[in-house]
């Protein structure tokens, strides 16, 4: 099978990191998760205590920033200047500001480049808001992911009611729908359903049935999966 790419966009809790690795592992590819990035870029910002009016400082930095995804036993393991990262970029603190660090238009650039270059030489399967609409725009597959924002909010409790035991999912679904607002409202690359994306709703899916559903996507269209 030829080298080629696949992207899976769409909002908050969709479910895209666990099918991306999925669908990444079936098909022997490199699974890039771009939110991490994002995360990361926002975790550095916080741990120098820059202020939101400090944009022009949170540019520089990224530009310096060092950083690496490696594929970890649940997920992916992310470090910034050879620091890791990878539980630090999952704290409700970094979550609740990524949306506005991700809408800096520089700070997309920096991040896009490096998210080319990770894609030009290997088969990836690569996950974000803005991948099949401005990343990979020629990417071979592209699947928006979707499901209710309940649904959404039900399945990211499931996750974290353990470390997170005050949490309720009237406060997750709160939190979900601000973030879409805020990725799919800003100017810079915004969340968007790339106008040849396969639209994949999850509400009644199940992990199995919409990595299946990814694979015989890619057979159709490039003979490669199932
Ligand atoms: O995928 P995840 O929920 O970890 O992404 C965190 C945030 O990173 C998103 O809410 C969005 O603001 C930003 N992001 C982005 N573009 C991407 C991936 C993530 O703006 N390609």
């Amino acid at each position: 099978m030829e080298k080629f790419n696949i992207a899976i966009d769409g909002p908050a809790g969709a479910g895209k990191s666990t099918i991306a690795r999925l669908v990444a592992s079936a098909l022997g590819f490199v699974y890039i998760d771009t939110g991490a990035m994002y995360r990361a870029v926002t975790w550095k910002i916080m741990d120098k205590g820059l202020q939101p009016d400090q944009t022009g400082d949170m540019i520089a930095l990224t530009k310096q920033m060092d950083i690496q995804l490696t594929p970890g036993e649940a997920g992916q393991n992310v470090f910034v200047d050879g620091y890791d990262v990878t539980g630090l970029i999952r704290t409700a603190e970094v979550t609740g500001y990524v949306s506005f660090v991700s809408s800096i238009a520089e700070i997309r650039q920096v991040l896009t480049r490096k998210q080319k270059e990770m894609a030009a030489s290997m088969g990836v399967v690569m996950d974000g808001r803005d991948i099949g609409s401005h990343v990979l725009p020629d990417a071979e597959v592209k699947v928006f992911l979707t499901a209710s924002v309940l649904v959404r909010a039900e399945r990211r409790l499931k996750e974290i009611e353990h470390t997170q035991p005050g949490i309720t999912l009237e406060q997750l679904m709160h939190d979900i729908a601000t973030r879409d607002r805020m990725d799919e409202q800003r100017d810079a690359s915004p969340l968007v359903q790339a106008p040849d994306a396969i639209l994949v709703d999850t509400t009644s899916m199940t992990i199995p049935e919409v990595v299946d559903r990814i694979l015989e996507l890619c057979a159709s269209r490039v003979g490669g999966g199932k």
